[in-house]
């Protein structure tokens, strides 16, 4: 039985490989790149090569950076004595959208199951500790997802932080189970004002 070419086939296949895309929406985004111009597939390949090689991990908080501090870290305006804990850089765009945080952020790059201890060594938690035995962080925000891997995730560094440095969380403005990077700006800025002391640290 005749396929596509293989270079399509190729090209159909590395679409596959990324998250949320099943076999069929790979096929019509391979031939919308077959129906463009040549150069705006050169673009398009550029961009992917581009990204990979000049976006790092940020060395202090994790985010998403150009050099070894994002650019949150490298602005000497904010206020490196409070700390954001997100799960991920789409976090941190979206608080910066609020306009209303001056602190700093830590991006733990993924979250805990809430019945898998294990997992923990993968989050970003070792360097965060390491921020907080430098003795400058005087509050360590939680802003993980309000959903039960979010508050599991939460609760773990709660444990770990607890008696070091004072914890807080956001406020339970957000709508349970919802995401923050799709929350709006005025409910995360009234999230983060009115955020409280942790509790369940023990
Ligand atoms: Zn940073």
């Amino acid at each position: 039985m005749a396929g596509f070419p293989d270079p399509l086939k190729r090209l159909i296949d590395e679409f596959e490989r990324l998250p949320g895309i099943g076999s069929k929406t790979a096929e019509r985004l391979a031939f919308a790149v077959l129906r463009g111009r040549p150069e705006e597939a050169k673009v398009f390949a550029d961009a992917l090569v581009d990204a990979k090689k000049k976006v790092m991990s940020c060395a202090t908080c994790s985010n998403v950076a150009t050099s070894e501090r994002c650019d949150v870290c490298s602005d000497a305006s904010r206020d490196q004595g409070l700390v954001l804990v997100v799960e991920h850089p789409r976090d941190v765009v979206a608080f910066e959208r609020t306009g209303r945080w001056r602190g700093t952020y830590h991006v733990l790059l993924g979250r805990l199951s809430p019945h898998e201890g294990a997992g923990a060594e993968a989050l970003s938690l070792k360097a965060l500790e390491a921020r907080v035995a430098g003795g400058k962080v005087r509050e360590i925000v939680l802003g993980t997802n309000p959903d039960t891997e979010g508050d599991a995730t939460a609760l773990a560094i709660e444990r770990r932080l607890s008696g070091k440095v004072p914890v807080t969380r956001l406020a339970r403005g957000l709508s349970s189970g919802g995401a923050i990077e799709y929350a709006g700006t005025e409910v995360l800025a009234e999230a983060l004002r009115l955020r409280r002391p942790a509790i369940g640290g023990g």
